[in-house]
């Protein structure tokens, strides 16, 4: 069983204390949980917050670039003395003075096959906050082999997508989006509040997932679309064929 929470923590985390649903015992589960967020930007940043604020006790920060100034229309963890700094760095000192007691660890590298190894070990959960579905693919096969809850996110304009692939339980990344060897799209335009509502739904979903190993309402994929504020969920079957999780 994890820790015990200190005065200051009960303090800090009176609210979330309050929900039945959470309680002691589910923040003491975030207090020893371990969670990797591959991505520090739109969606990374801000599930990054939410998961520090929340008292998850050790984030692994990935990401290899620096802070441009084109970014701060949406990466709301970075302001304009940032730019240029990496990305990690600053998350690490924003989250820090947000939570002092939030142990982070950066990971200054591009997610790929060898790199992500070192990046998940150990992990309870992944928060995919990437911008392209090589290292989405990357992640998800990672994942899967080590049973660690996948929370994908994924943003255009006024569109996102949104889904918890949960191993033993729902479908993964490649069922729904099978590898044809098609070229991906260039970055699209975005506004900040896009990548805001889908990081409050994978941050919703995580926390939900650390605390109650809750995996109600995942598996499908959540459609939001910014134009007419609507919300769609697709049933998303597991492909019988698909590479990656059929085997397991
Ligand atoms: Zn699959």
């Amino acid at each position: 069983m994890p820790e015990t929470l200190s005065p200051d923590e009960k303090d800090r985390y009176r609210r979330q204390l309050q929900m039945p649903e959470i309680g002691e015992d589910g923040q003491r589960r975030l207090k020893a949980a371990t969670v990797a967020i591959a991505g520090i930007g739109g969606l990374g940043g801000l599930c990054a917050y939410y998961m520090a604020a929340a008292g998850v006790g050790h984030l692994r920060l990935a990401d290899m670039d620096q802070v441009a100034i084109h970014n701060l229309n949406r990466q709301l963890l970075y302001a304009s003395g940032d730019i240029g700094r990496a990305k990690t760095v600053c998350a690490r000192d924003r989250l820090k003075a947000l939570n002092p007691l939030c142990r982070t660890e950066t990971f200054q590298m591009r997610v790929d096959d060898e790199s992500v190894a070192a990046l998940l070990e150990g992990c309870d959960l992944v928060i995919d906050g990437t911008d392209n579905l090589t290292s989405r693919r990357v992640l998800n096969r990672a994942a899967w082999k080590r049973r660690i809850p996948f929370i994908y996110g994924g943003v255009n304009g006024f569109n996102g997508m949104m889904a918890a692939f949960i191993p033993g339980r729902t479908a993964c990344l490649e069922c729904v989006f099978p590898d044809t060897g098609a070229p991906e799209p260039p970055p699209s335009g975005i506004i900040g509040p896009t990548a805001g509502v889908i990081a409050a739904l994978q941050s919703i979903q995580a926390l939900k997932q650390l605390t109650l190993q809750d995996s109600a309402g995942s598996g499908g994929l959540i459609h939001f679309r910014g134009l007419d504020l609507r919300f769609k969920k697709i049933t998303v079957d597991r492909d019988p064929a698909c590479r990656v999780c059929s085997s397991t």
